[in-house]
C-alpha cells in the first residue's frame, strides 16, 4: 500500500476530525463567549468526512481522533464512529468535554469506539464555572465516572494548566491516578483564541518539566512508562502501585514536531496540516467531485508536500484562530 509521507519523512497516519466547530462549553482559552459559530451550510456532511476518511485509510492513515467543537452536539457521531470502525480503522478515539458522554457511553461501545479522552481542568465547581463559563462540573464528573465502568476504562483525562488558576490542583489531580486507572495529562496553554500579544499567555503559562516536579515533591518518585506509540504526544510517568498514569503534554516547551504524524480536517473542509501555522489546503471541492476519491488524494499529497518542518513558533497571525475551529 502507498503510505502518505512529508517532505521530512514522517509517516502520516494519524487523522483528527473536527466534526463540528460548535460547543456547549466557553473555556476561557478556547473561545470568546459570544463566538460566532460557522453557518451550518458551510459544514460537511458526516458522509462526506467518511468519504475523506476512506481516501485517507488509502493511503496508510490508520487512527482516528473525533474531535470538535465539542463531538457529542454533532447529530449522528455515534453512527459515524460504527461507520469509521467498519471502513477498516484500527483505532477510532474521541475527544469531548463529557458533558453529553453519559448518556452516549453504550453507544459508543456499541460502536466500537477504542478510547476516550475527556477535558477537565479542576476538581472544583466553582472553578470548572469560571473556566468553562458553564456550571457543569457534577454531570461532567459523573459521565467520567461511569466511562470508568465500561470497556473504555482506563481514561484519558485533560487538563490545561493555568498558573494561578489550577496549578494549585496538580498535586490533587495527580493524586486521582494512585485511585483509579486514569491517565491524568496537564496539557501546555497555547496562546490561541485572539492572544497576538501573548500577554494571556505570559501571565498564564506554566511548563511541563514544573508541572511534574511539583508532583513529585508531594507525591513521591515518578517512573517513567515507555511511550506505547512513539509518535504519541504526551510523556507519561507512573507513582508506584498506582493504576493510572500522570503526564504532560508540552507543544510550547517541548514541541513534538519531529515526531509528528497528524493531519486535521475542519468541519468546514479544509486541512491544517501543522498546529503552529495558519496553512489550511481546501478539499471540499475534492470531496464533492464526481470521482472524489482520487481527488482527494492530489491534496492529501499536496499537504503532505507543505507539511513544515520541526522547530517552528506560534506566529501572530496564527493566534487568533480557537481550538475548537482547529479541532485541538
Ligand atoms: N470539546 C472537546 C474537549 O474540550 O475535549 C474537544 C475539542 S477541544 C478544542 C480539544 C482539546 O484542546 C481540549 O483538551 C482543550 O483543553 C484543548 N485546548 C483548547 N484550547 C487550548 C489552548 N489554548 N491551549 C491548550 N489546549 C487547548
Ligand atoms: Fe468547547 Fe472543548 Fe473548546 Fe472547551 S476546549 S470550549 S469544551 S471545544
Amino acid at each position: 500500500m502507498v503510505q502518505l509521507i512529508d517532505s521530512y519523512d514522517r509517516k502520516m497516519d494519524y487523522l483528527r476530525i473536527s466534526v463540528t466547530d460548535r460547543c456547549n462549553f466557553r473555556c476561557q482559552y478556547c473561545m470568546p463567549e459570544d463566538i460566532k459559530f460557522q453557518d451550518s451550510t458551510e459544514l460537511l456532511s458526516l458522509e462526506e468526512m467518511l468519504t475523506f476518511a476512506e481516501a485517507c485509510l488509502q493511503v496508510g492513515v490508520t487512527k482516528v481522533r473525533i474531535t470538535g467543537g465539542e463531538p457529542l452536539v454533532r447529530k449522528g457521531v455515534v453512527d459515524f464512529v460504527g461507520d469509521l470502525k467498519a471502513m477498516g480503522f484500527e483505532d477510532v478515539t474521541m475527544t469531548t468535554n463529557g458533558f453529553l458522554l453519559k448518556e452516549n457511553l453504550a453507544g459508543l461501545v456499541a460502536a466500537g469506539l477504542d478510547r476516550i479522552n475527556i477535558s477537565i481542568d479542576t476538581l472544583q465547581q466553582d472553578k470548572f464555572a469560571f473556566i468553562t463559563r458553564r456550571n457543569h462540573f457534577q454531570k461532567v464528573w459523573d459521565a467520567i465516572m461511569a466511562a470508568l465502568e465500561t470497556p473504555l476504562s482506563p481514561v484519558k483525562l485533560n487538563a490545561v494548566a493555568m498558573r494561578g488558576i489550577n496549578d494549585d490542583e496538580i498535586v490533587e489531580m495527580a493524586k486521582l491516578t494512585l485511585h483509579y486507572p486514569m491517565h491524568v495529562r496537564f496539557i501546555e496553554l497555547m496562546p490561541l483564541n485572539g492572544d497576538t500579544d501573548g500577554s494571556r499567555f505570559r501571565a498564564l503559562f506554566i511548563s511541563g518539566k514544573e508541572i511534574l516536579e511539583r508532583a513529585q515533591g508531594e507525591l513521591g518518585d515518578l517512573r517513567e512508562v515507555e511511550r506505547e506509540d512513539p509518535a504519541a504526544p504526551a510523556d507519561e510517568f507512573k507513582f508506584d502501585g498506582a493504576p493510572g498514569t500522570f503526564g504532560v503534554i508540552t507543544p510550547v516547551s517541548e514541541p513534538f514536531c519531529a515526531r509528528c504524524s497528524r493531519l486535521r480536517l475542519t468541519a468546514d473542509g479544509k486541512i491544517h496540516p501543522c498546529l503552529l501555522t495558519d496553512l489550511d489546503v481546501p478539499v471540499k471541492e475534492a470531496i464533492r467531485s464526481e470521482d472524489p476519491i482520487p481527488e482527494i488524494h492530489k491534496v492529501l499529497w499536496k499537504t503532505a508536500g507543505i507539511k513544515p518542518p520541526a522547530g517552528l513558533t506560534l506566529p501572530e497571525e496564527a493566534r487568533n484562530r480557537t481550538m475548537s475551529q482547529i479541532g485541538g
